[in-house]
Parts: C-alpha cells; sequence; structure tokens
C-alpha cells in the first residue's frame, strides 16, 4: 500500500469502536488509504476518530449488505469489540452475499489465569455467585438482565455512562478507563467487593484481574462468543499486511 492512493476509490469501511480500530484507521489515514469508519451510535460521546465516520446501525444483515452493494468498499474490516456478538456474524453474511473482501480484527483474550471460573455467558455468571456476594460488574450497561435476577447480591456495576431503570441492588460506578493497580484495589476494598465479574475482552484493561488476584478474588470470567469463519488478525498491522495482499491502495 503507498501513499500514492487513489483518494477517488470509495473508502474501505471499518467497523469500529473499538482502540484497535481508531489505530488501524489512523495507520490507514496516515498512508493517504481513504477510510470510512463506523459506529453503532450508543456511546454519547465517542473517541475521536482519524478519518470520516458514519453512526448508527445498517439494518441487519439485509440493509448492510445494500449499503455494501451501494458504497463498494474494497474491503470491510470489522474491528468491532470481541462480544459485538450480532455485528460481527452480520458482517460476515453481508461481505459474503456482496462478494466484500472482509477481515475480523480481534484482540487476542487473556490468557486463563489460576482461579478463575470461565462461564460461557452473563447467565452463568450471575448463576455462579453465592447469596450475599458483593461484586464488581465490568459487564457493560446494557445486559444487566440477568444480574437483576440475583437481588440477594450486591452489584457494583463500573460505567462510563449512566444506566436507567436499574433496581436498587445494582448501584452505577460512573467512570473512565485506564485504571491503575492502585484504582482498582482501592475500588475493590472501598466496595468491600467478594467477586468480579469481567468479560474476556483482551487487551491492556489488566489492572482489575491484577487487583484482584492481589486480593485473593474469586473471578468469573465470561468466555467470547464463537468468530465466524474467515480471516483474522489479532493486531492492525496485520490487518495492513492483509490488505497490502488484495492490492488496495498499491501502486
Ligand atoms: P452488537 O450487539 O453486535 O450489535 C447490535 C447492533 O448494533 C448491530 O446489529 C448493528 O445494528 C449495530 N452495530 C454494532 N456495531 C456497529 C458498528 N460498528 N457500526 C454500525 N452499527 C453497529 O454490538 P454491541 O455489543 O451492542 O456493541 C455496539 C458497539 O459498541 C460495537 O461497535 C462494539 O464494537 C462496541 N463495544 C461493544 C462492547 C461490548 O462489550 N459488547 C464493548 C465495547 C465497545 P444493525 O443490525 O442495525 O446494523
Amino acid at each position: 500500500m503507498s501513499a500514492a492512493s487513489d483518494p477517488s476509490q470509495p473508502p474501505i469501511l471499518i467497523l469500529a469502536g473499538t482502540r484497535e480500530a481508531r489505530a488501524l484507521a489512523a495507520h490507514l489515514s496516515q498512508m493517504g488509504q481513504p477510510v470510512l469508519a463506523s459506529l453503532a451510535g450508543v456511546t454519547r460521546d465517542p473517541a475521536p476518530y482519524p478519518c470520516p465516520v458514519r453512526s448508527g446501525g445498517f439494518g441487519g444483515v439485509h440493509g448492510l449488505a445494500a449499503w455494501l452493494q451501494a458504497h463498494r468498499p474494497p474491503a470491510l474490516i470489522d474491528a468491532t469489540h470481541p462480544f459485538a456478538r450480532q455485528m460481527q456474524l452480520n458482517a460476515a453474511a453481508a461481505a459474503a452475499q456482496t462478494g466484500t473482501p472482509r477481515l475480523r480484527l480481534l484482540r487476542p483474550p487473556w490468557p486463563t489465569r489460576q482461579g478463575w471460573q470461565l462461564v460461557p455467558d452473563l447467565a452463568a455468571a450471575a448463576a455462579a455467585l453465592p447469596p450475599g456476594a458483593r461484586v464488581l460488574l465490568t459487564t457493560g450497561g446494557k445486559e444487566v438482565a440477568a444480574f437483576a435476577q440475583r437481588p440477594d447480591c450486591h452489584f457494583v456495576l463500573r460505567v462510563i455512562e449512566p444506566v436507567a431503570d436499574l433496581p436498587p441492588h445494582i448501584q452505577t460506578h460512573l467512570t473512565r478507563p485506564p485504571f491503575s493497580l492502585a484504582d482498582e484495589i482501592a475500588l475493590l476494598r472501598d466496595q468491600r467487593i467478594t467477586h468480579l465479574i469481567t468479560k474476556n475482552a483482551g487487551g491492556s484493561g489488566t489492572a482489575k484481574l491484577d487487583a484482584a488476584e492481589h486480593l485473593g478474588l474469586p473471578v468469573i470470567v465470561v468466555d467470547r462468543p464463537p468468530v465466524p469463519p474467515g480471516p483474522l488478525a489479532q493486531d492492525p498491522q496485520t490487518a495492513v499486511d492483509w490488505l497490502a495482499t488484495l492490492k488496495i491502495g498499491a501502486n
């Protein structure tokens, strides 16, 4: 790929919402490759992108396939979060329908640590708690239904934005990463946390895992959803290399 790419070619579509998506968008933009980042539009104040951004759902597989037909991006990079279960399926199906080259950019999961309890989903995580547990929940504000069913436990739900209509046993803790080990230990101690529930998101946010380990707290880790078959990159540079094999932007 070269910085002399034709600016009139349609942009690569990056399904975004992650640090990796931003890094890839920055890298490709610097190379002169037109890029369009797509956000779900659910975050009120998303981190800025170094490229044009569109926002909002496409309308399922059908809507995304229609969008791809209309805009003809030379490639689609699905750089959504490892737990964006629906979007990665939609991306795979719509790309296959339209013959659009697609790559899943997915950071590696955290290696399993001693003492972790691995569970397949949030319902299993909620079911694994003993009565009376005080839980730090870092699984996001959208999916609290399973924990609402456990009024015998107390939950500290760490989120960036407020969550409406929570039952009294789920209390939000509004804050933004990054968090240091000292921050995490202080939070676990101040809130008298007995259990941590997290998704295996991977990436740099491991201080909570280190803090729980330091305090000897049980950690319940929700496993990732299955990844649709197809090419996979674990970091932005590998995605750039994959694009080069398609000769996108090459002279
Ligand atoms: P999801 O359940 O897989 O997707 C739900 C719907 O949101 C999709 O069907 C799609 O709507 C729309 N959508 C999702 N990502 C989109 C994107 N990048 N551009 C346009 N539309 C998108 O996803 P989610 O778990 O709600 O996550 C939403 C966004 O937040 C994702 O982009 C993800 O990268 C980011 N995120 C998620 C998590 C998490 O834990 N799930 C954590 C951090 C960031 P249509 O069907 O109408 O196209």
